[in-house]
C-alpha cells in the first residue's frame, strides 16, 4: 500500500517535471533562434555564437562574420549573403565563406578583408548597398579608448564597419567590434541591435548601456560578450523601454 502510494507520488512529480520543461523559459537552453516580424516578412535571427548570426528573411539567407570556431554550421544552408565586419580571426574565416558560398553568393565586407576574397565588394562607412530588396548601410566601428598598446586601438577608426540592415519596415543593427562611437549614438530608428560587450576589445557593460540610452533600440542583444557578466546590462537598463535579450553569444 505504502509503496504504491509512492510510486503514485512519483509518477505525478514527474509529470509535473514535464509539464514545466513544456512551459517557454522554464528550460535552461536558451533559444537558438528568434523571430522578427517585418511588413516584408518574416526575419529569423539565428545565434551561431560570439559574433557570428545568420539572418534568413524570408528564404534569404545572410551570415554575419561566418567563423567556425563561434559555433557549428552543420545544419545551415548556403548564403546568399555574407557581410564581414573586419578581418580578424574571430571575424574573417575564408574557409568557411568558401564552404558556404555557392552561385550567386554576395559578399560585403571592409576593404582589409576584401584584400583577401577575390570576389568580396569593400564598403567603407556610410555606403549603402540595395540587395534583395534589403538595405545595407556600413557603419564606422571602432575603439576610442581601448588600445592594443599606446596610440594603436584594438580597431583604428576607418579599418572595421558594422552594418544597418532594413527590411521594410524594420531596422537591424549589427555593430561589429566598437565602442560607443558618435557614429553610433547618433543612429535613429532601429529596432534591433546586437552590441559587442567585452574587454578589452570591445565596451564595457556600461559602455553598452551608454549607447543604447543613445540610440534606443527597442531589442538590444550583447553579442561578442566572452566571459562578461551579462547580468550587468540588464541591471544598467532595467529603468529603460529597452528590451534585453541574452542568448548564446560568448
Ligand atoms: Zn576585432
Ligand atoms: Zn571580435
Amino acid at each position: 500500500m505504502v509503496k504504491c502510494y509512492l510510486t503514485r507520488v512519483k509518477k505525478v512529480f514527474l509529470i509535473i517535471i514535464i509539464i514545466a520543461m513544456t512551459i517557454p523559459g522554464y528550460s535552461q537552453d536558451l533559444p537558438a533562434f528568434d523571430k522578427i516580424n517585418t511588413s516584408a516578412g518574416i526575419v529569423e535571427m539565428h545565434f551561431i555564437g560570439h559574433g557570428s548570426l545568420m539572418f534568413k528573411v524570408n528564404s534569404f539567407v545572410i551570415y554575419f562574420d561566418p567563423v567556425r570556431s563561434s559555433g557549428s554550421y552543420d545544419n545551415f544552408p548556403k548564403a546568399d549573403l555574407i557581410l564581414v565586419t573586419h578581418e580578424h580571426s574571430d571575424h574573417l574565416d575564408v574557409k568557411l565563406i568558401d564552404d558556404l558560398k555557392k552561385q550567386g553568393t554576395m559578399l560585403l565586407c571592409n576593404e582589409i578583408s576584401a584584400s583577401k576574397v577575390p570576389w568580396a565588394k569593400a564598403m567603407k562607412a556610410g555606403d549603402m548597398q540595395e540587395i534583395n530588396n534589403i538595405n545595407i548601410e556600413a557603419v564606422a566601428a571602432y575603439n576610442i579608448v581601448n588600445e592594443r598598446a599606446p596610440g594603436q586601438p584594438f580597431h583604428p577608426k576607418g579599418a572595421g564597419l558594422g552594418y544597418i540592415l532594413t527590411v521594410r519596415n524594420k531596422r537591424f543593427y549589427i555593430a561589429g567590434d566598437t565602442e560607443n562611437t558618435p557614429e553610433m549614438k547618433a543612429l535613429r530608428n532601429i529596432n534591433v541591435a546586437f552590441l559587442p560587450m567585452n574587454l578589452p576589445y570591445t565596451m564595457t557593460p556600461e559602455m553598452v548601456a551608454d549607447a543604447a540610452r543613445a540610440f534606443k533600440p527597442e531589442i538590444l542583444y550583447p553579442y561578442h560578450f566572452g566571459d562578461t557578466n551579462t547580468d550587468e546590462i540588464i541591471k544598467l537598463l532595467k529603468d529603460t523601454n529597452i528590451t534585453v535579450r541574452i542568448r548564446n553569444l560568448k
